[in-house]
């Protein structure tokens, strides 16, 4: 039976395999030229990812969590300043904002995009101006994160950002190619940040990030914080760290991201059919807020009843995964010492206990989301 075979919740070789040919011929390319950090590669990837974000600026670094502290550092975010952002989200975000030497204060999340509440958001800061103490961090900057290829909501989070003066460092590691009211996201605020990690919508074969920016002032300062602030060859302008792409992933990625749009077409096509599949059941599905198109970097289904459904499916061999099961204000490293938006996270904890990732990527084919769609109807009828 095909079902013996373990259906993974995502599956970079797959991703491989489909662009086998054409990846193999720049590998070799690169492996030829013998320049293997921040050659041709590396500049030619800069300026197509530019060209498809439609920004002046794109710097290729080392994975997303460097792309995040270096947006935030060109910023000038440092000790003594807070960053708002959410606790649902990968830990990376709030690992980050600690890397560039900032304060973490975490909002919680619409419950049906599961992005940055912006009423939280207004909320917090509001409560944290007027309680503000000459100690206290002062607010610097918000990342919306656009969690599982959904956009976040730019125009009201854009509007706080500006009534309080903050930077906006959007975190797209999860939505490459992902609009709102047709503008992509990572054009919306100061700079963006994403990651090219295998299983993203646009993953190397390996680390791999970059920072976005309409801002040439913002851009030069990445490009120098990347590589030891150096303008000039071994003079330092900038007290800047390592974080450089290499060729061969530079290399790689010229060739996915021709892709890109095709293949987020494709996780849109295998979105509708779970949905159709779904729509009869009692588990909630991803909703798309007016005027966004999700990329489905991952399909997420709540139910109350999680642990039952994914023994369930594993029963059958399909994969599942939970992103993600502890929000980062409870896990060990941050649990106690992280500032929280007024009022806690309700939406944030109880979304972490219900919510599983279905088996989500391009290469799956109608049969296989139909057959596991097909699964979860008749595991709902069960109960
Ligand atoms: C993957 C991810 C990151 C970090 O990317 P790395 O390349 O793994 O460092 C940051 N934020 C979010 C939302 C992510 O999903």
């Amino acid at each position: 039976m095909p079902e013996l075979t373990l259906l993974l919740p995502s599956d970079p070789r797959a991703n491989y395999l489909a662009h086998r040919g054409e990846i193999d011929q720049a590998i070799g390319r690169v492996l030829e030229k013998g320049r293997y950090i921040l050659g041709e590669e590396a500049v030619a990837f800069e300026q197509e990812f530019a060209r498809y974000m439609g920004l002046r600026e794109a710097v290729g670094v080392g994975n997303g969590t460097d792309a995040l502290h270096v947006a935030l550092r060109a910023c000038g975010v440092g000790p003594g300043d807070a960053v708002l952002t959410v606790s649902h989200t990968a830990v990376a975000t709030v690992a980050a904002t600690e890397l560039a030497g900032a304060t973490p204060v975490l909002v919680d999340i619409d419950p049906a995009t599961y992005t940055l509440s912006p009423q939280h958001l207004a909320d917090t800061l509001a409560a944290m101006v007027s309680r503000r103490t000459a100690s206290a961090p002062r607010p610097k900057a918000v990342i919306p994160v656009h969690l599982y290829g959904h956009p976040a909501d730019l125009p009201a989070i854009l509007d706080i950002a500006r009534r309080y003066e903050l930077y906006v460092v959007e975190d797209c590691a999860q939505s490459h190619g992902a609009t709102l009211q047709g503008r992509k996201t990572g054009t919306w605020g100061n700079l963006a940040a994403f990651s090219f990690y295998p299983t993203k919508n646009l993953g190397a074969l390996g680390d791999g990030g970059a920072v976005a920016t309409d801002d040439p002032r913002l851009g030069e300062r990445v490009r120098l914080l990347r590589e030891y602030g150096w303008r000039e060859r071994y003079i330092s302008e900038l007290a800047g760290l390592n974080t450089r792409l290499d060729e061969l992933q530079a290399a790689i990625l010229r060739v996915k991201l021709r892709y890109l749009d095709r293949e987020n077409a494709r996780r849109r096509e295998l979105a509708r059919i779970y949905d159709a599949a779904l729509s009869g059941t009692r588990l909630v599905t991803p909703v798309q807020a007016t005027g966004a198109e999700h990329v489905y970097h991952q399909y997420i289904v709540r139910t109350g009843r999680r642990d039952d459904l994914r023994a369930f499916l594993k029963d059958h061999a399909v994969g599942t995964l939970i992103h993600y099961p502890v929000p980062v204000h409870l896990q060990p490293a941050y649990r106690g010492r992280i500032a929280l938006g007024d009022g806690g996270l309700p939406y944030t904890e109880r979304a972490a206990t219900e919510i599983v990732s279905l088996p989500m990527y391009p290469e799956l084919t109608d049969a296989q989301v139909e057959h596991v769609g097909e699964l979860m109807a008749r595991w709902d009828g069960q109960k």
